[in-house]
């Protein structure tokens, strides 16, 4: 093995790429993932609570959600030892030992919700690929490009950050 801390050119591509994985809706970790929100269009009020009307997102506060893809099952290597031992078997959501009661581990969604969630997820990314390249593309060659709107947003909110948290802000 080369020493050496000097990345390897392709390492050093400024290419965005999307997460390479086989299943958008958990990112491979059997869990269906709702960092961006998209399952609340279909479980309004998963992990969240509703105060006078208004949705607010408490990550964790309900159970999770187990895909229905190969992550979701225990997995193996050469030597039949387990590698992964999986949120799902031939029965479906394993259950675990909760004070003597058997509790499930997680929920069991509908196939048809996943399957949308993964797709609409690898299309958002694959956008975002396709907008965040073609803005690089455009910076080096000296242009001034514009921003999508769902960047300009972020870049506007992290501007007022110092508002946002005054007591962060002081300390530096
Ligand atoms: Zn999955």
């Amino acid at each position: 093995m080369i020493s050496s801390h000097k990345r390897s050119s392709l390492d050093r591509d400024t290419t965005f790429y999307a997460p390479k994985v086989a299943c958008f809706a958990c990112y491979d970790s059997g869990i269906v993932s709702n960092g961006d929100g998209l399952l609340n269009d279909y479980l309004t009020d998963y992990d969240a609570i509703v105060i006078d009307g208004v949705l607010h997102r408490h990550g964790g506060s309900d159970l999770a959600i187990i895909c229905h893809c190969t992550a979701a099952y225990e997995s193996q290597d050469f030597e039949s030892q387990t590698t992964r031992s999986g949120f799902r078997d031939s029965s479906g959501v394993k259950t675990t030992d909760i004070n003597g009661r058997q509790q499930s581990i997680g929920v069991d969604p509908d196939k048809d919700i996943i399957r949308e969630i993964h797709r609409k997820r690898r299309d958002l990314w694959q956008r975002s690929a396709q907008d965040l390249n073609s803005l690089r593309q455009q910076v080096r060659a000296g242009m001034n490009p514009q921003l999508p709107d769902y960047i300009a947003t972020v870049k506007q909110q992290l501007q007022g950050l110092n508002e946002l948290l005054p007591a962060f802000a002081s300390n530096e």
